[in-house]
């Protein structure tokens, strides 16, 4: 459809009647308010007119011979390059079924003749108005739709750019790794005591980079995953998490507290990560003097299982809760609390990946608690 001119209420209307008399009085009404307008006295010529210079509005009469208003209605809303064009019919049928015919064909309004200046021109600059509003709601949705895609685009690029870099990454940094390990074989007990505190700061520093690694592929690669779902039992998996994390939970004398958990349709390699991320999270955010104390439970929702993961470690503060499911948010200090910061990340994947969604609810010096939601099988 053409576009307005630079003031929204004015454009170019169409009016057509074949009463001259008609035409000219509301012609003359209409160009003393600024508009263009446009003439045709059957029909056929409007329809004509309008395909070869789309007008913003047009004005129809209802009783013409030949072609009458209700048919030339149906031809313009039938074709694309006019069917966007708000009609309004002025007609001296007053019967509400010819009201509800024109509205039923398309027509944005009904004028009833005679009719009152003032009310004609009120319905045209509201029409004029409402296509204008419509136009510039069209052009926004189109650039926020191209802005969609480009960011869906580059997100997807600069994925695949951190999957091949930490793929990459792998080879090189294990070479690291060996070679210290060679040499602190083949020299033992031979090297200068600085050395080998140096070789041991370079085993330290790979077995970071090497698990950080594997943390970034695994997180790149959640993403690219076919969806594979089976039926599990969370009572199962918790147990083989507890398992993995005995040697943490033996160390830092923590607690954990199970309730009996449901059976669902899931992935079960990535509830476990989802799980044991969570738990670790809780056993290893512990305030100082105090042994971990966790609470995992489950209740059920509309629809959906919420869990909840429960601790007694140091809290999150308020401004904080929104970060922390972003990749490399890490909020305290690396050497009281080491990580990478790309496990919550991991987990609202893994989460999203099933169709639910994840959030903490915390209080400084007292304890967090993670839920997430899994859908009902
Ligand atoms: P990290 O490798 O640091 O554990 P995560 O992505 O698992 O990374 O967590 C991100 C940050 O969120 C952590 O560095 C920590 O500051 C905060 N956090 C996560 N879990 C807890 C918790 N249970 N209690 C307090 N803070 C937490």
């Amino acid at each position: 459809m053409k576009n307005l001119s630079v003031n929204p209420s004015k454009g170019t209307i169409l009016i057509v009647d074949d009463q001259p008399d008609n035409l000219r009085l509301l012609s003359t009404l209409l160009t003393n308010q600024g508009y263009i307008v446009r003439k045709a006295i059957n029909g056929q010529m409007a329809i004509t007119s309008a395909r070869t210079d789309p007008p913003n509005l047009i004005l129809l009469d209802v009783l013409m011979p030949d072609l009458d208003g209700y048919k030339v209605c149906q031809a313009l809303k039938s074709e694309p390059i006019t069917a966007e064009i708000p009609v309004i019919f002025i007609s001296a049928l007053d019967e509400v079924w010819d009201k509800v015919r024109a509205f039923s064909l398309g027509a944005v309004d009904y004028v009833t003749k005679p009719f009152q200046t003032a009310e004609v021109l009120a319905r045209v600059k509201g029409q004029l108005s409402i296509q204008h509003l419509q136009a510039q709601l069209k052009e926004r949705n189109g650039i926020l739709e191209s802005l969609n895609e480009e960011l869906f685009r580059s997100n997807r690029e600069l994925e695949q750019f951190a999957y091949v870099v930490s793929h990459d990454l792998q080879q090189p940094i294990q070479s690291v790794s060996g070679f210290v390990k060679l040499i602190k074989l083949k020299y033992e007990g031979s090297l200068p005591v600085d050395v080998e505190a140096y070789l041991e700061r370079i085993d330290l520093a790979s077995d970071r980079m090497q698990k950080l690694i594997k943390e970034l592929l695994n997180y790149a690669q959640i993403n690219k995953q076919e969806k594979r779902l089976e039926s599990v039992d969370i009572n199962i998996l918790l147990s083989q998490v507890l398992d993995n994390l005995n040697q943490l939970i033996i160390e830092k004398n923590a607690v954990c507290e199970l309730e009996h958990l449901p059976c669902l349709t899931g992935n079960p390699i990535l509830l476990i990560q989802l799980l044991q991320n969570l738990i670790s999270n809780g056993i290893k955010f512990v305030r100082e003097g105090t042994a971990p104390r966790l609470k995992i439970f489950c209740r059920q929702g509309k629809g959906e299982w919420i869990f909840g993961i429960e601790d007694n470690g140091i809290g999150i503060a308020p401004e904080n809760l929104g970060k922390i499911f972003e990749v490399f948010q890490r909020l305290n200090s690396k050497d009281q609390y080491p990580g990478t910061g790309i496990g919550l990340a991991t987990c609202k994947r893994i989460v999203d990946y099933h169709g639910g969604r994840i959030w903490a609810a915390s209080e400084v010096d007292r304890g967090t608690t993670f839920y997430f939601t899994l859908p009902v099988s």
